[in-house]
């Protein structure tokens, strides 16, 4: 028996089981392979990821190993400047890409696990797997052949695209495949490009990018020709030099990897005891350089929510809202990738298809909807509809959360409170589960508010409900929303 099982430490099951056990739920979490691996993979951390890893208190180690990028630059072959989209319109304030290696983000996550008491389980594969009406039944073949059968009352799935927990669930992950072979490669080069962009060379007619690296490294995507199946040592020489004026050199090339981009998503991400985390539920092009960020983010979503549930103070059908929220952020995920991606390849081809900076408005949507700062989980049951248009609504996520410095529901109020006996009472009944904050550092104007009321905020930074007053009717009215979901304290008796 255990209370959660995490199968497959990627960095979805890795911060899965970091974040149950920060949280104080028991969790076990087992990986097929024996040893971590080194490859770069997922290079970038967007920010909506860096203020998930702040409210904890983590993302001081991904700011100091990382690279920063402030830009995606285009360039023609022979490296003149052809266009340039800084991200610092971002609603952040992180208005960077931070540029880590796959490696060492799940390294940093293996030691918030251990930070936590959590040993990853190398060398055990989950075969067989079933849901019962309380529990789900896992057998586990560990590497010396032992076969053991676990009984976990939620099973987190975060075995990656080839899941077999998901075909257990007789889900598949409908959409597509782009066209095209893509190629990468951690590289050192010499080379004049600037290191706090992401470099595109276009006019060829094939994806060409460039990502700088911890380390003076690189990592090199290129498209292959129509054919072609993998990626020679001497191809890439001769392809970097020859496409970038002759004035960039590989000096060395450690890992790379031939791949396929893809667009899907399962229709369902969980039934409400087994929950498809990261690319076992949805895949999104790495021209998006999201969908390690969205693995974290379901992670991250899913434990807050769980915990709750196992603490007794909610109830069981908040966890049919991992479902539906996550399946907004996500589609987002894959459709701002695939806007992405087809940017990608019509520069590539046509470099005058990046256009001249455009109206500033549209820039910041953009790089907002890339950070991941834009999900709206409005249609969502845990949000109550807004009684304004102002921004942040309900449902957004809000900034500066991150400063807050806590992960649970926080009741900020602004302004003098008209019933502080509806106050007194709200806090003494959501006692343990929502904090009451008069003084915090979340402007007035950045939380839309222009004269007194609530602003209910969710573990992870989104508005679960405004209030334009403090009075006993407002208090009232966020009692009955959160009553739908949550487990107020039990009333002492004298
Ligand atoms: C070339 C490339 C570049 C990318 N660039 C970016 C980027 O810049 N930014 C970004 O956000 N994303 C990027 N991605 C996507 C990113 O790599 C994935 O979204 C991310 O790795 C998903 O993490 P995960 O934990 O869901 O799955 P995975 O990383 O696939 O981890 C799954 C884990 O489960 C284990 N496992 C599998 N089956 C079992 C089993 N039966 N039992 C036990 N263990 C099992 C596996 O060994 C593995 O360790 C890129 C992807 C590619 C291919």
């Amino acid at each position: 028996m255990c209370d959660v099982l995490v199968m497959g430490a990627g960095p979805a099951g890795l911060f899965a089981a970091s974040e149950l056990a920060r949280r104080g739920v028991p969790v076990r979490i087992v990986e097929r392979e024996l040893e971590p691996h080194r490859q770069v993979r997922a290079s970038s951390i967007q920010a909506r990821t860096i203020e998930i890893l702040e409210a904890i208190g983590i993302h001081e180690a991904v700011l100091e190993r990382g690279e920063r990028m402030v830009a995606t630059v285009g360039y023609d072959e022979s490296l003149n400047e052809i266009y340039r989209k800084p991200f610092h319109y971002a609603n952040t304030s992180y208005q960077h890409i931070t540029v880590l290696p796959q490696w060492t983000t799940e390294e940093l996550l293996v030691e918030e696990c251990a930070r936590h008491g959590v040993t990853v389980e190398r060398g055990i594969t989950a075969t067989v797997i079933e849901v019962d009406i309380t529990h789900a039944v896992v057998t586990l073949e560990h590497g010396d052949g032992t076969i053991e059968h676990v009984r976990p009352t939620y099973l987190l799935d975060a075995t990656g695209a080839h899941s077999q927990g998901r075909k257990a669930m007789h889900e598949s992950l409908e959409g597509g495949t782009y066209r095209g072979t893509f190629a990468v490669a951690d590289c050192v080069l010499e080379t004049t490009l600037p290191r706090d962009s992401l470099s595109q060379i276009t006019g060829s007619g094939t994806v060409f990018l460039f990502i700088p690296l911890p380390n003076d490294r690189w990592l090199v995507t290129v498209e292959l020709e129509d054919g072609e199946t993998e990626l020679l040592d001497e191809h890439l020489a001769d392809l970097v030099f020859e496409r970038s004026g002759r004035s960039t050199r590989v000096l060395e090339t450690g890992w790379r990897s031939v791949f396929h981009a893809h667009h899907r998503m399962a229709g369902h991400l969980g039934d409400g005891r087994h929950f498809l985390l990261g690319d076992a539920g949805h895949l999104s092009s790495p021209c998006g350089g999201e969908g390690l960020n969205a693995a974290l983010h379901d992670s991250f979503d899913i434990a807050w929510k769980l915990d709750l549930v196992m603490r007794g103070r909610a109830y069981p059908s908040l966890l049919d809202t991992y479902m539906v929220e996550r399946s907004i952020a996500d589609e987002h995920v894959v459709q701002v990738s695939d806007l992405a991606h087809n940017a990608s390849m019509a520069v590539a081809r046509d470099p005058s298809s990046a256009g001249a900076p455009t109206d500033e408005v549209v820039v910041a949507a953009a790089v907002n909807a890339r950070f991941m700062l834009d999900v709206d989980y409005s249609p969502s049951p845990l949000v109550l509809a807004d009684e304004t248009d102002a921004l942040p609504r309900a449902g957004h996520r809000l900034r500066d959360w991150n400063l807050l410095g806590t992960t649970d529901h926080v009741l900020l109020v602004f302004g003098d409170v008209h019933s502080g006996q509806s106050l007194d009472d709200f806090a003494h009944r959501w006692g343990g589960l929502v904090e009451v904050r008069h003084e915090h550092p979340i402007a007035a104007e950045v939380a839309g508010m222009t004269g007194p009321g609530l602003l209910l905020v969710r573990p992870d930074g989104h508005v679960a409900a405004r209030r334009l007053g403090t009075t006993e009717a407002d208090f009232s009215a966020l009692d009955s929303h959160l009553q739908q979901f949550l487990i107020p304290a039990p009333t002492q008796t004298a």
